[in-house]
């Protein structure tokens, strides 16, 4: 069991109680690990007769579409006018797998200056703790999936036993968790076990939630994967990995966006790999992925070298064009010297 402030559970006990009309929201280009907490989150409200709604900054990636079959979620950008008229009437907000309000892109203003009680229900290092009322921050942890499980249960609706959480909520609980663990490989606690074994025996069918999540992909995603471990991937003297996906390269292959989602981790495969970065061509920058060994921390090289941060085994960020090198082309030189740089007394 996870122990949960008790003052800060009552309070959002009671801020939850006076409530009616609710919306949750996550990071952009949002993972399982957003999409599944929001998801459940709402899914466990509207089961409390609340008015409950999810809002995420942009679109589901056609591979975790199937997260969304229960809940809904609104899309900021299809039209943000109404997203921005649903947000400011609400009277409570909850922000999920997200430190701060500037990781929810074009939404952020429309969140700060809602009049509505904050809430924050993250794992992320470094939370925005001022633009919120309450604030669940915890970093050693799998997953905000699992953070909110350990919440959820405390509810007296709930009252400890996994089985009363909403079918929806318990089996998009365990979808996020175990994409952000990536299938219990990483950030995985004696309490994130304990979750699962709870919801399993609570009736979640993990088989199905992993052949969602793992065994339904289309073949061009393994032809590009092939290509880009045979043809693209340079491997340092020093250990580092690094791939980097042209615009070209991905459409050619008719691959899209979140079908490249796991290639970072490819790499950590061989024995003398300390770390992998994947970056992937977007409009005017790259975004950045970054993964590592227990022993090496990389989330201060994310922040130093990419603008971004995130935990100290998977980190990741954006390389712009022209502010930070010269054009798409230029982004090779510029992370091999940079991964030189950072490992060179490591
Ligand atoms: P991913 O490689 O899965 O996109 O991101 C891994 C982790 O890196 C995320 O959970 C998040 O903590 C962090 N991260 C990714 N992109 C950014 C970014 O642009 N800015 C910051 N601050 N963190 C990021
Ligand atoms: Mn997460």
């Amino acid at each position: 069991m996870l122990h949960l402030p008790l003052n800060d559970i009552s309070r959002l006990h009671a801020l939850t109680k006076d409530a009616e009309r609710v919306a949750i929201v996550a990071h952009t280009h949002p993972d399982g690990d957003a999409i599944g907490s929001a998801c459940a989150l709402c899914a466990f409200l509207q089961s409390l007769g609340k008015e409950a709604c999810v809002i995420l900054p942009d679109s589901v990636d056609q591979t975790l579409k199937f997260m969304t079959q229960d809940v809904v979620p609104l899309v900021w950008t299809d039209d943000p006018a109404s997203a921005a008229a649903i947000i400011s009437s609400r009277d409570l907000l909850f922000c999920l797998d997200c430190n701060a309000w500037d990781r929810t892109a074009g939404m952020a203003d429309a969140l700060s200056g809602a009049k509505a009680a904050k809430v924050l229900i993250d794992h992320h290092l470094g939370p925005d703790t001022k633009a919120f009322d309450l604030c669940f921050s915890k970093s050693y942890i799998s997953s905000a999936s699992e953070l909110l499980y350990w919440i959820l249960l405390t509810f007296p609706e709930v009252d400890g036993d996994a089985s009363k959480l909403p079918e929806a909520a318990a089996r998009s609980l365990m979808t996020g968790m175990t994409t952000d663990t990536n299938n219990f490989a990483n950030s995985v606690f004696p309490t994130t076990f304990e979750m699962a074994a709870d919801l399993i025996a609570a009736g979640v069918d993990r088989d199905a939630i992993l052949a969602s999540l793992y065994n339904n992909y289309n073949e061009r995603r393994f032809r590009l994967m092939g290509h880009m471990l045979k043809d693209v991937m340079t491997i340092t003297p020093e250990g580092a990995a690094c791939m980097i996906l042209r615009k070209d390269d991905r459409q050619a292959y008719g691959v899209n966006e979140g079908e490249t989602d796991g290639f970072v981790n490819l790499p950590l495969g061989i024995g003398s790999v300390r770390m992998s970065i994947f970056l992937k061509e977007d409009e005017g920058h790259y975004r950045v992925s970054i993964r590592s060994r227990k022993d090496l921390a990389i989330n201060q090289f994310a922040k130093d070298c990419f603008h971004g941060g995130g935990h100290a085994q998977a980190s990741g960020g954006k390389l712009y064009w022209p502010a930070d090198i010269p054009g798409p082309d230029a982004a090779e030189s510029y992370v091999l010297s940079a991964l030189k740089d950072f490992l060179k007394n490591r």
